[in-house]
């Protein structure tokens, strides 16, 4: 952002704070290149000039709804626009096309309700204040005037609202295409209800939120051409499949597994179940319930919206079922035999979870203990079983338990999009995002790589349109753009997906070859990235690697890479399941084929994914992008707290100050000529007298002051980054 150019005794500023990021001060004295700014009658600082911002003492004291009606346009602005608002609860403040929605932590029904729809129906972005359902109006209004597809990208980081916003604008979109006439289980009323579904089985409480989405999803809503909902396809994106048999303190496992365990009492004797405290799954974090919910309603209510998605009875016991059987798989123990090293069950208690997880999942009990506890090894001359030590079979035991949890979430993804039904003859469809945002954490393994290379590929997409939609607003007002620099961040891209030698290409590489250790893999990336910008290995570590993404540096610890990487099914495990005798959980686990079994390749979970999300981005650009940035205002998940830092952070991270910055290096202020003279006549009053034409007496103002490298469009002035702030200086000399 630009080096402010005016900046005199009096004037007005912005200046860095250790607290509060940006405080507001008024320059007292220059000396050379130092301000002494005054804060308050008690605080003076220093600052050298260069770190300034002019601050608009015209602010309005409400605040914008358009970060590009600020009349300066950088950092310290937009961070106090948007608390101005949020103080006053307007949570949703655009900047151009993009929204700002800030996280109430606090009901805000009134937003929302029916009334506030209709009065966003077949309005236009910019008349009515900034909100969710003019987004998604903006989409359905462009989808049927000009018959293209369209696509609401929302992001932030966990606990921003991604989730919220998505519900709402489904729900708007359910309202604009739904089918009034008809009762009963419409389109739109399957497609609002996989919402309950699959929270159930893809939330989870963490630190960072209460309802973390545990995994990313695009839903594709078909419309017909009367613009009626007439389809949908939901589209999910890595679970996190761990958390199914590990947990920490104060973070839960996934919702279902405690809705289960408040069902009715028919049904918790029917899985055998009791309290949560009784199972591993669950009682390694002492967080059972969550503040505001009854799980016992919560289970039927998640029932209901089974039934309305069209997931049968039968099928529903299956789930919960299957769901049962898991925690009791977590419950069986193994220790050493007395004669050797070997595994066999612990005590009586795993025996009986044993048993009932084999009734459950319908299969033979001694297979199960087998599967567990015994590997097969195949060699030239025979094949021979060979036994698990108590670690190995505990880890054969958390597989099992991850693989049966992801397969029956696919199942349950690919079953909503059967019963909700594609329609093959729509010709245009909104896609909504609710996808991760960037990671950072103390510790970042292969799940935050894959989070962060999601990111970086959304951030490129975004760069561009905002670039686009710069270029066409500087076309249609006939001004020369062509000084407008494109920062792409396709280098960092190309660090991660370049096939060969990106490190995906070098991960895969090294999963492939059997005596591929972590630190060999580390090896292999400092050698070949040696001299990368966007690749950096840290000094003191044998196996970190850092990677300058777009939002910041990231260290990941490799350790779990290679493990993580590998999509692998215990044959053993395989075997088991598909031949069980109930058809859900055998369906599961469909018999692999002769080819398959024997091909000794891996699969790929880093290579699936990046062909998972170029198919995400070759779809999204067929359509016409729109931007939610959800933000989250402090980490105590409460109402009315704003928290600078951490703001700032995310508007970094989210590309919004990327897209200031890009308005910032062309023309960032663009003032109808009506509104620039209102501001500024009094630096030519002269041009008020006689004959007046709007256009005309602008450029007088602009020719009087000595003005240059600004630009006069069609119907508006083109200012560069501290022009602005140069005019008031100016005026404010007067
Ligand atoms: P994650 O990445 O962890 O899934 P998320 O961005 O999807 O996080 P949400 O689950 O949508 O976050 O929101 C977290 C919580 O914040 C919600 O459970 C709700 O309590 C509150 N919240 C979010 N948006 C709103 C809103 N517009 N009005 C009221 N409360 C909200
Ligand atoms: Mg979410």
């Amino acid at each position: 952002m630009g080096v402010p150019e005016n900046i005199v005794v009096g004037s007005h500023v912005w200046v860095g704070d250790p607290e509060v990021i940006w405080i507001g001060g008024q320059v007292l004295s220059i000396n050379g290149e130092d301000a002494e700014i005054q804060i308050s009658d008690e605080r003076k600082v220093v600052s050298h000039l260069s770190k300034l911002y002019p601050k608009d003492i015209d602010a309005r004291a409400d605040g914008v709804d358009d970060m590009t009606k600020l009349a300066y346009l950088h950092e310290p602005a937009v961070l106090h626009n948007l608390e101005t608002r949020f103080a006053m609860n307007e949570i949703y403040t655009y900047t151009g096309n993009i929204l700002i929605a800030i996280n109430p932590f606090q009901s805000l029904s009134h937003l929302y309700d029916t009334n506030v729809m209709q009065r966003y129906k077949g309005s236009m972005i910019g008349d009515l204040s900034p909100h969710v359902f003019a987004i998604a109006e903006g989409a359905y209004r462009e989808m049927m005037n000009e018959v293209k597809s369209n696509s609401i990208l929302v992001s932030g980081e966990s606990g921003a609202g991604k989730t919220e916003t998505t519900k709402m604008l489904m729900q708007y979109l359910a309202y604009l295409g739904g089918h009034t006439a008809s009762e009963g289980r419409t389109v739109e009323k399957q497609v609002l209800e996989s919402n309950p579904v699959l929270e159930a089985f893809g939330n989870a409480k963490t630190v960072r939120n209460d309802n973390s989405s545990r995994f990313g999803k695009f839903v594709e809503i078909q419309f017909d051409k009367f613009g009626r909902i007439s389809g949908a396809a939901i589209r999910t994106y890595l679970l996190e499949k761990s958390r199914v048999c590990q947990i920490s303190d104060p973070e839960r496992n996934y919702h279902c597994f405690y809705l289960i365990c408040a069902s009715p009492p028919e049904e918790k004797e029917k899985y055998k179940l009791g309290d949560p405290k009784s199972f591993h799954y669950l009682n390694q974090s002492n967080c059972y319930e969550l503040v505001g919910v009854n799980a016992a309603q919560d289970y039927l209510s998640t029932k209901r919206a089974m039934d309305i998605v069209g997931i049968s009875q039968d099928e529903q016991d299956a789930i919960f079922r299957v769901v049962a059987a898991i925690l009791h798989l977590g419950n069986i123990n193994f220790s050493k035999s007395e004669e050797t090293d070997f595994a066999v069950l612990e005590e009586e208690e795993s025996k009986f979870h044993l048993q009932t997880t084999a009734e459950l999942l319908m299969c033979d009990a001694h297979a199960l203990e087998d599967a567990l506890c015994k590997r097969m090894m195949v060699t030239p001359e025979e094949i021979i079983k060979r036994s698990l030590d108590p670690l190995g079979a505990t880890v054969s035991r958390d597989g099992l338990a991850k693989t049966i949890y992801s397969r029956l979430f696919d199942w349950l993804v690919q079953k909503i999009n059967i019963s909700i039904g594609q329609d093959p003859s729509s010709k245009c469809l909104i896609g909504v995002l609710d996808i991760y945002g960037f990671e950072s954490f103390q510790t970042n393994s292969f799940e935050q790589f894959c989070i962060n290379f999601t990111n970086e590929k959304l951030q490129q997409h975004f760069n561009q349109h905002v670039f686009k939609m710069e270029q066409e607003e500087y076309t249609k007002e006939g001004i020369d753009w062509s000084y407008l620099e494109f920062v792409d961040n396709q280098d960092v891209l190309d660090l991660i997906e370049k096939k060969p030698g990106g490190i995906i290409a070098l991960l895969d590489e090294a999963c492939m070859f059997p005596k591929s250790t972590h630190e060999t893999f580390s090896q292999k990336l400092y050698q070949t990235f040696k001299d990368h910008k966007r690749f950096i290995k840290p000094k003191l570590t044998r196996s970190d690697f850092t990677v300058s993404h777009y939002a910041g540096d990231v260290q990941y610890q490799s350790e779990h890479f290679l493990d993580k990487n590998k999509d692998y099914v215990v044959p053993e495990h395989q075997e088991m399941l598909s031949s069980s005798k109930c058809s859900f959980v055998s369906g599961l686990f469909p018999p692999l084929s002769e080819e398959s079994a024997k091909s000794s390749k891996f699969s790929s979970i880093g290579s699936r994914f990046k062909l998972q999300l170029q198919q995400l981005m070759d779809t999204l650009n067929l359509t016409e992008p729109h931007y939610i940035r959800c933000v989250k205002p402090n980490t105590q998940l409460k109402p009315f707290i704003f928290e600078h830092m951490n703001v700032i952070q995310q508007l970094r991270s989210g590309g919004v100050l990327e897209a200031v910055r890009i308005k910032c290096a062309g023309f960032p202020t663009h003032w109808t000529f009506h509104d620039f003279i209102t501001r500024l006549w009094i630096l030519a009053p002269e041009i008020l007298r006689g004959n007046f034409d709007e256009k005309d007496s602008c450029k007088k103002i602009l020719e009087k002051i000595g003005l240059t490298g600004y630009q006069i469009g069609e119907t508006k002035i083109f200012l560069r980054a501290g022009q602005m702030s140069e005019l008031d200086a100016r005026r404010a000399l007067l």
